[in-house]
């Protein structure tokens, strides 16, 4: 439905991701409605309609009732999303949820990965061992999230147990990066084809799941190279909106390993560290807006994962800012966030050690 000049649009899904888009755009022009199910957490700020995310019809009946339609995860069908008015294309999320396809393409960009092979049953995994090498990392092609389908390998003798836990469904293998730093560089772009950036951010994982974002990871090489490299994923693909990749930092240079066509938790530091959050920008960008300027302060984030603190536990931290996503409490899920000033270092160690976030 064109709703004339207050752009009407349409998430699909409705986690915590859509709950911080509905947030952002409060003081915007721009009215947003989410695709989810009853108790999903954007709820408590946005109107969710209920709609079976693997579902066409259901998909293409909720598109009709907006202008514009994004997504939260990458992980909805490509069949799903063919025909929509949706920001970022349906190419660019197609190629980011299968990570052969990803990869492949980092490499048509010029863009150095880790080593990896396709692996279709127990005979091409051992053959992508010569490839890859050892240790290396087997990884479901598509679902992956979180450290979820994923399975390390240490020696050859791994490779059956491997392929039994992944399911024996189509996988990469990749082999190990020895790396200096994990950082990620999230861009957003306009439909006239402006592209902001925000500052190179450094980010430690925990058995696969992000912990902690500090921002900026200063190294003006690398902030060059990530900035140039973005610039090329973002035009092949006539991306609009926010994107976000991730590289391992090795000897001075960059190895992507994964791509986000949507907002990211280690751009969650922006809604109090930068001018503009990368949730506004990406409606922004998607509305046809102007972009809004991404100038940062130093800030980090913590992620609060099963459980998260009291509003009594952290109300003794004024500088401290608490996201909760209203989610019930279940190991190893994304409950909430933590952002503070980079210069709050007690207050940031006491935090990590609370939320063993140093781990
Ligand atoms: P991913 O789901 O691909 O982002 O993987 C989750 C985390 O596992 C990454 O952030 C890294 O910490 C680690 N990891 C994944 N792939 C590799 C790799 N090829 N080499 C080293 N560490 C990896």
């Amino acid at each position: 439905m064109m709703t004339g000049s207050r752009p009407r649009i349409g998430i699909l899904g409705a986690g915590q991701l859509a709950l911080m888009l509905a947030q952002a755009s409060k003081p915007l022009d721009v009215e947003v409605v989410c695709a989810g199910q009853p108790g999903d957490c954007a709820e408590q700020v946005a109107e969710v309609m209920p709609v079976d995310l693997d579902d066409a019809t259901a998909v293409a009946a909720f598109a009709a009732q907006v202008d514009l339609v994004t997504i939260e995860s990458e992980n909805i069908h490509v069949d799903v999303l063919q025909g929509l008015n949706l920001y970022p294309n349906a190419r660019a999320i197609g190629i980011a949820q299968d990570r052969l396809l990803e990869k492949r393409f980092f490499q048509e960009c010029g863009i150095g990965t880790a080593p990896f092979a396709p692996v279709d049953s127990l005979e091409d995994l051992k053959k992508a061992i010569a490839v890859t090498g050892l240790p290396a990392i087997l990884k479901t092609r598509r679902m992956g999230y979180d450290g979820k389908g994923q399975v390390r390998l240490r020696d050859l003798e791994d490779a059956a147990a491997a392929w039994e836990e992944v399911g024996g469904v189509p996988c990469i293998l990749e082999g190990m990066v020895s790396f200096d730093a994990e950082v990620s560089l999230i861009a957003a772009r306009g439909r006239t084809g402006k592209i902001v950036f925000y500052p190179l951010i450094e980010n430690h994982h925990c058995e696969g799941i992000l912990r902690t974002s500090i921002a900026p990871f200063v190294d003006e090489n690398l902030q060059r190279q990530a900035e140039r490299y973005l610039v090329v994923l973002l035009e092949k693909l006539e991306y609009v909106g926010v994107l976000a990749v991730e590289f391992f930092a090795v000897n001075g240079t960059l190895l992507a390993n994964e791509m986000a066509p949507r907002v990211h938790n280690s751009g969650h530091w922006t809604i109090e560290g930068s001018e503009t959050s990368q949730f506004e920008n990406h409606l922004r960008a998607i509305a046809g807006m102007e972009l809004g300027s991404t100038e940062s302060r130093p800030t980090v984030m913590l992620n609060c994962i099963g459980t998260m603190p009291t509003e009594k536990e952290t109300a003794a931290f004024p500088r401290l800012f608490r996201h909760d996503y209203g989610k019930e409490a279940r190991p190893g899920r994304k409950v909430g966030h933590l952002t503070f000033p980079a210069t709050e270092r007690a207050a940031i160690e006491e935090w990590q050690r609370r939320l063993q976030a140093d781990c």
